[in-house]
């Protein structure tokens, strides 16, 4: 889930991506004049900016510059121009994607969610997270890959990102409203049974189960919790 900035002045459009957008779990703010996406990008600090190229009070491409002059937020420009140029200034200009008009919601949150993995990934290469380690379980985050106790694990994109989500708030009991959430990225469907489901095959691939956990621990009726076993676990 990301805090999105749409700024978008086409009535029809912009309610749409907003409602779009907020039910695959972001939350949207949105503007439809160029200044104001500006001011609230600054104040807001938004994780990702979409900005309509065709903006009333300012060109687009001038307000991009305008907003890497204060901030790096990621920015996906949205075009109705088949205008090679322009895109072209904007990928320059400092654009991190760009969709055409028209789209389908569906295709701009890919891309959402495209850029602010990248982010992620380059985030983790400037030498900060870049490996979650908890215990004998070592997620290398960039990479999508994950090992216990030096064993490579096979674990479906799915079963990564539950596995990360836990492994970064180890100790935590999380609940499975927030996994429906934040990794399966459904605020208001999703069952628990889907949890459930992958999370024991997530154990079976850690060579646990629920009777008997090591790192994964079920608290009845609140959630789940990821801890390292303690020294005589394996014992
Ligand atoms: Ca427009």
């Amino acid at each position: 889930m990301a805090q999105v900035l749409v700024i978008e002045d086409d009535p029809r459009i912009r309610p749409l991506l907003v409602r779009a957008l907020s039910e695959r779990g972001h939350a949207v703010d949105s503007v439809s004049r160029g200044l104001d996406g500006l001011q609230r990008a600054v104040d807001t600090r938004p994780d990702l900016v979409l900005l309509d190229l065709g903006l009333p009070d300012l060109d687009g491409v001038q307000l991009l510059s305008m907003l890497r002059a204060v901030s790096d937020v990621p920015v996906i420009v949205a075009t109705a121009r088949d205008d090679d140029a322009t895109l072209v200034r904007c990928l320059d200009g400092g654009a991190d994607d760009y969709v055409t008009k028209p789209f389908t919601p569906v295709q701009v949150e890919a891309r959402i969610r495209a850029v602010l993995r990248r982010m992620d990934g380059a985030r983790g290469r400037g030498g900060a997270r870049t490996v979650v380690e908890v215990g004998g379980l070592r997620l290398d985050v960039a990479g999508r890959r994950a090992s216990l106790d030096d064993v490579e694990l096979e674990l479906s994109p799915r079963e990564f990102d539950l596995l990360r989500h836990l492994a970064e708030r180890p100790d935590e009991v999380v609940t499975k409203r927030e996994l429906l959430v934040e990794v399966w990225q459904q605020p208001w469907g999703g069952s628990d049974k889907t949890v459930d489901v992958h999370l024991s095959w997530l154990r079976r691939k850690l060579g646990e189960n629920a009777a008997a956990p090591r790192y994964l621990h079920t608290v009845r009726g609140v959630g789940v919790r990821l801890s390292a076993p303690g020294p005589d676990a394996d014992a």
